[in-house]
């Protein structure tokens, strides 16, 4: 039983804190971008980002319903550049040993772009432990919460969803992952959780203590 467990970790604010530094400048990225492509001022860039961003879910799907000139690659390249990587990342020092430790397959399940993944995943020096990153462009840019991605994952990996536990800090793409049949665990400073959340932790470290109870 163990052996075949499959952990499916989501990237941001799940491996590691994109609120102080990473966050910000992939927004502020965005609005350039749309600046620039779109001919807006900055002020009607960013609010046309954050529209579309509470619209769809994300920036990027707004672009792609709206704006069909803007090729989503070409955008997700030049909004996730980060040159100060290293110095920008928040993140917990026993990652590394905590994914060790778990016993399974670990694969990568992001609504980011692929690259900026495998620059985070490098960066938090856990890269080797994945054996896949499936990012938006793999999902046909359907993003999570849509089921589509969840079912790529499991069709590539020959995995039954009762086999898998998402690992995520978003309660939308839970609720997806709870509904297709797998397991839930919702990294959160919240004290209370909705019933389609098995298992709530403070960081993902604290999986350490809940691998019972999965
Ligand atoms: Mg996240």
């Amino acid at each position: 039983m163990k052996s075949s467990r499959v952990w499916v970790f989501d990237l941001d604010n799940t491996l590691h804190n994109a609120v102080p530094h990473i966050f910000p400048h992939i927004s502020r990225a965005m609005t350039a971008y749309l600046q620039t492509h779109l001919g807006l001022d900055q002020a009607a860039a960013n609010t046309l980002r954050v529209h579309y961003w509470r619209r769809y879910g994300a920036t990027l799907l707004g672009l792609i319903r709206h704006h069909p000139q803007i090729d989503p690659r070409h955008f997700l390249w030049h909004t996730h550049q980060f040159p100060q990587l290293h110095s920008m990342l928040v993140f917990e020092r026993g990652l590394r040993g905590l994914l060790r430790y778990l016993p399974g397959k670990k694969i990568l399940f992001s609504n980011a772009p692929e690259h900026y993944a495998r620059w985070v995943l490098q960066a938090l020096g856990v890269a080797d432990l994945f054996a896949d990153v499936v990012c938006v462009e793999r999902t046909g840019f359907r993003p999570k919460p849509a089921a589509h991605g969840f079912r790529h994952v499991f069709h590539v990996h020959g995995i039954r969803p009762s086999q898998a536990i998402m690992v995520e800090d978003d309660l939308d793409n839970l609720r997806t992952a709870k509904r297709l049949g797998m397991r839930t665990v919702w990294v959160t400073g919240a004290s209370k959780s909705p019933p389609f959340v098995d298992v709530r932790v403070k960081s993902v470290l604290r999986l350490r203590r809940t691998l019972n109870k999965l």
